[in-house]
């Protein structure tokens, strides 16, 4: 098993610090509910999270659609739910990574229900190829060609996830 690197760290953190701008602007003056997918926003989401400016409150929530391996089961299972009231708070979801979108379509379609005073996507990486389910992304750290990518919170069977960078998984 191989692994190449296919976003250095210095290059996800430039992106994390532009993308922490642009969300402090666009919530100046408000107070923000930031919602992590677990487990593989979790980098993402802790590295973003120390750049906000404006008051936030953090919750995480996990949702699987994968299994073990790298093609989707077309399944998604809610696992963990977020405890605290989403009504009138102005929610921001960070996520690792928009597929085939049905993970997040799914959730964004749940958690309107709750009324939410805004409800907001982050994603670390877009693979457009994939795209089946049309999910709109508000703030976009990457977009990429369809490779299955780990590293920076991503897994592959559990692994892999501490990395620093995003890497492209080669199974030879
Ligand atoms: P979707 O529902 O958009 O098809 O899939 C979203 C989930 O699939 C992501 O949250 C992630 O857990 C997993 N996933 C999709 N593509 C990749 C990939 O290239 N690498 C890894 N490690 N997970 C992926």
């Amino acid at each position: 098993m191989a692994v190449d690197v296919f976003v250095s760290e210095e290059k996800i953190q430039k992106r994390v610090v532009e993308l922490a701008e642009q969300i402090n602007r666009d919530y100046a003056g408000k107070e923000l509910m930031i919602v992590g997918i677990l487990n593989g926003a979790f980098m993402f989401c802790a590295d973003l999270i120390r750049h906000i400016k404006v008051p936030v409150q953090l919750e995480f929530m996990s949702a699987s659609s994968y299994g073990d391996g790298t093609e989707s089961s077309g399944n998604v299972k809610i696992n963990m739910d977020v405890k605290k009231e989403m009504t009138g708070k102005h929610v921001l979801l960070i996520e690792d990574i928009v597929d085939t979108g049905l993970t997040l379509s799914s959730l964004m379609h749940l958690l309107e229900k709750r009324n939410p005073a805004s409800l907001k996507l982050c994603s670390l990486l877009y693979k457009p190829a994939r795209i089946k389910h049309q999910v709109k992304i508000d703030y976009l750290a990457f977009e990429i060609e369809d490779h299955f990518v780990i590293g920076y919170g991503l897994d592959y069977a559990g692994a892999y996830r501490e990395l620093p960078y995003i890497g492209i998984y080669k199974n030879d």
